[in-house]
C-alpha cells in the first residue's frame, strides 16, 4: 500500500509559476512514486489573472492535481486552512507556488517522518539574500519582538513550508479561531518537530504578493493572536505615569509651602497633559484592537468561500462541485 502525500499550494496571481512548480514537484517526486502517491492541491485565492484557468486545465489533464477556487481573495492564511481541510493524504505538506520552498527537500522530509519518527518537518531560511534590506530589517525586528512577548516560540526565518502527519493536521484544524496566524498555530500544537535550514531562493517568476502594508497587518495580527503583552505593557506604562505624577505632586506641594504659590510652569503642564492623554488614547487603542478581534470571533463568519473545486482523493476520482458555499 502506497503512502499518500497531499501538497497544499495557496496561489494568488501565480499564472507564471504554477507550471514550473508542478514540473519541479513531479521531477523530485517521481523517483519515490513506487511508494509515495503524491497529490497536489492548489488553492486559488481569488486570482485575477489566468491562474484559475491554468490549474483547472491542469487538473483535467493530470490525475494528481486538484484545486479549490475562492470567490475572492481571502488571504494566504485562509487558503492554507482550506487546503488542509480538504487534503486527504496521510502526509500533508504546505508549499508556496513560486519555488521559494524548494521541492527538493520533500524526500528528506518524508525520510525524517518515516525513519526518524518525527510528526512534523518544518523549514527555516538561514539567509535572506535576494530580499530588500528594509524588509529583512523589519522582519528581524518583528521576530525579536515576538520572541520576547509570545509564550509560543515563533522561529526567525520559519516558513509555512512544512510536512505534517495526519494527527498534526487534525490538531491544527481543531483550532477553531477566526484570527489565524498559522506559524503560531503550527508551533502551538507541538508534536515532535524537526527543522531543515536552507539558503533563501529567489522567486521562480512574478513578484511577491506581500506588500509592506500587508506584512504590517500580518505582523500586527500575529501579535494580537499570540500575545497579551501590549495590554500589560500599557497598564505598566500607566502605573509608571501615576508614580511620576505622585512624586511631582509631592514636589509641587513642598515647593508651594516653602517658596509660596507660583503660576510658572504652565507650558510644562500642557506638555504633561498632552503626553498623558496620548498614552491614554494609545491604551484605549490597544484594548480596542483586542476587542475588535473578539468582535470578529463572535461573528463566526466563514474564513473563506469556495466557488469551485475539483478535489482528488488517493483513490483517483473526480469530484467536481460548483458554487459550493462553506
Ligand atoms: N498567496 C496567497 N494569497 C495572498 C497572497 C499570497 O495565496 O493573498 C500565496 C502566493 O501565491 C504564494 C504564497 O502565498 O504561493 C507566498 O506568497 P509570496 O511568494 O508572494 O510571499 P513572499 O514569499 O514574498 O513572502
Ligand atoms: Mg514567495
Amino acid at each position: 500500500m502506497k503512502q499518500t502525500l497531499t501538497i497544499v499550494v495557496p496561489v494568488y496571481n501565480e499564472a507564471e509559476t504554477v507550471d514550473l512548480f508542478y514540473a519541479e514537484v513531479k521531477r523530485v517526486m517521481s523517483p519515490l512514486s513506487s511508494r509515495v502517491q503524491t497529490r497536489i492541491l492548489f488553492v486559488d485565492d481569488g486570482s485575477e489573472d489566468e491562474t484559475k484557468a491554468i490549474i483547472s486545465k491542469m487538473s483535467e489533464v493530470n490525475e494528481d492535481v486538484g484545486y479549490l477556487s475562492f470567490s475572492r481573495n481571502f488571504g494566504k492564511e485562509a487558503a492554507m486552512l482550506a487546503g488542509l481541510s480538504e487534503a486527504t493524504g496521510e502526509l500533508v505538506a504546505v508549499m508556496d507556488a513560486d519555488l521559494q520552498d524548494p521541492p527538493s527537500l520533500l524526500p528528506e522530509m518524508i525520510r525524517r517522518i518515516d525513519d526518524e519518527g518525527y510528526d512534523v518537518v518544518c523549514t527555516r531560511r538561514k539567509t535572506r539574500n535576494c530580499e530588500p534590506l528594509l524588509r529583512t530589517f523589519f522582519t528581524n525586528c518583528y521576530y525579536g519582538l515576538m520572541s520576547r512577548i509570545s509564550k509560543t516560540p515563533i522561529i526567525n526565518g520559519a516558513r509555512d513550508f512544512r510536512m505534517m502527519t495526519r494527527p498534526v493536521v487534525e490538531a491544527v484544524l481543531s483550532l477553531g479561531e477566526y484570527n489565524r496566524f498559522s506559524k503560531g498555530l503550527f508551533s502551538w500544537v507541538g508534536f515532535k518537530q524537526s527543522w531543515i535550514a536552507y539558503d533563501n531562493v529567489p522567486r521562480s517568476a512574478g513578484e511577491s504578493k506581500f506588500s509592506y502594508k500587508k506584512l504590517f497587518y500580518y505582523a500586527a495580527d500575529s501579535v494580537l493572536s499570540f500575545s497579551t503583552a501590549p495590554i500589560l505593557g500599557t497598564a505598566m506604562l500607566g502605573l509608571l505615569f501615576c508614580l511620576i505624577a505622585f512624586v511631582m505632586i509631592a514636589v509641587i506641594i513642598i515647593k508651594t509651602v516653602v517658596f509660596g504659590d507660583s503660576t510658572n510652569g504652565w507650558p510644562s503642564l500642557a506638555c504633561i497633559v498632552l503626553l498623558v492623554s496620548g498614552v491614554q488614547m494609545m491604551g484605549i487603542g490597544i484594548v480596542g484592537a483586542y476587542l475588535s478581534k473578539v468582535y470578529m470571533e463572535t461573528k463566526k463568519r466563514p474564513l473563506y468561500i469556495i466557488k469551485e473545486k475539483n478535489v482528488k482523493t488517493e483513490q483517483p476520482q473526480k469530484n467536481v462541485q460548483k458554487n459550493r458555499v462553506f
